[in-house]
């Protein structure tokens, strides 16, 4: 399993000089196993993605959208390979909000805010909205098998998790989540003994104290899954767009003080378990 990341900022790009180090663009993580391709968002990270995406032409890729606020779906509408006849994207996500995915996505490139209709788009689409608890299994195209399950985070209009298996790695991808008194006993159950974790970490502790109830969470609350759920590798992800590169790494080091094994996401990382 190789894991990319693309997109590591939360709510808004930010580029210019004091972030070009972690990166300015939204959400976006790529999981290669076997032959398949998976995405976690559609941040504007994917934009990027899709450019190297187009060398492996033809194109099959998994979207799994964890839900469908902007900093997660803005890079969709310039994804390459959803513009050429021959690939295939499958996309996976919606939840309690009013639309299904399908919709979404659609809206977004409604007229007037963009010139060109999700139905003109030349890759075969697949739309697929997930139940709590549910479970995909993927052939990998190596004889192996490889498995997503999906339980809620707690977020304004929803959240999924995500976690991937395959041949006994796995990573949990936990962004826009809130913490509350109680570790989250299904984040504990869905991240146990996981080789990756990563985690909405968008606030300092410090930071939260006055975003209580905006969705999202710290470090050291995610440090506390890590623990509990015994997890190899903790990753601080979906940094806060008022955080320069020198903040996200001050974060990194508080996280390391209390997990060891942290590390802090930008742009270009790469992790294999
Ligand atoms: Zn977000
Ligand atoms: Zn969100």
């Amino acid at each position: 399993m190789r894991i990319t990341f693309w997109g590591v900022r939360g709510s808004i790009p930010t580029p210019g000089r004091d972030t070009a180090e972690i990166g300015g663009n939204t959400s976006c993580v790529e999981v290669r196993a076997g032959k398949l391709a998976i995405i976690l968002d559609g941040g504007t990270g994917l934009r990027l993605l899709g450019q190297k995406l187009l060398k492996e032409m033809p194109v099959t890729a998994h979207i799994f959208f964890s839900h469908v606020h902007w900093d997660h779906i803005q890079g969709f509408p310039f994804f390459a390979p959803a513009f050429v006849p021959g690939n295939t994207i499958h996309l996976y996500g919606g939840n309690d909000v009013s639309r299904t995915l399908e919709d979404t996505l659609k809206g977004q490139m409604d007229y007037p805010s963009f010139p060109v209709a999700l139905g003109q788009l030349g890759a075969h689409m697949t739309f697929r909205d997930m139940r709590e608890g549910q479970v995909v299994t993927l052939d990998d195209g190596e004889g192996h098998e490889l498995t997503v399950r999906t339980t809620r985070g707690n977020h304004p209009n929803g959240v999924w998790v995500y976690r991937i298996d395959h041949r006994g790695k796995s990573v949990v991808y936990a962004t826009d989540t809130e913490h509350y008194a109680v570790v989250d006993p299904k984040l504990v159950h869905i991240s146990h003994k996981s080789d990756v974790l990563i985690y909405d970490s968008q606030y300092t502790p410090e930071e939260y104290k006055t975003k209580l109830g905006w969705g999202h969470s710290t470090f050291e609350e995610g440090v506390k899954i890590a623990r509990d759920a015994q997890v190899k590798k903790f990753v601080l992800y979906h940094h806060d767009p008022n955080q320069s590169d020198a903040m996200v790494r001050d974060k990194e080091r508080r996280s390391k003080e209390v997990f060891e094994n942290s590390l802090a996401a930008y742009e270009g990382l790469i992790i294999e378990p």
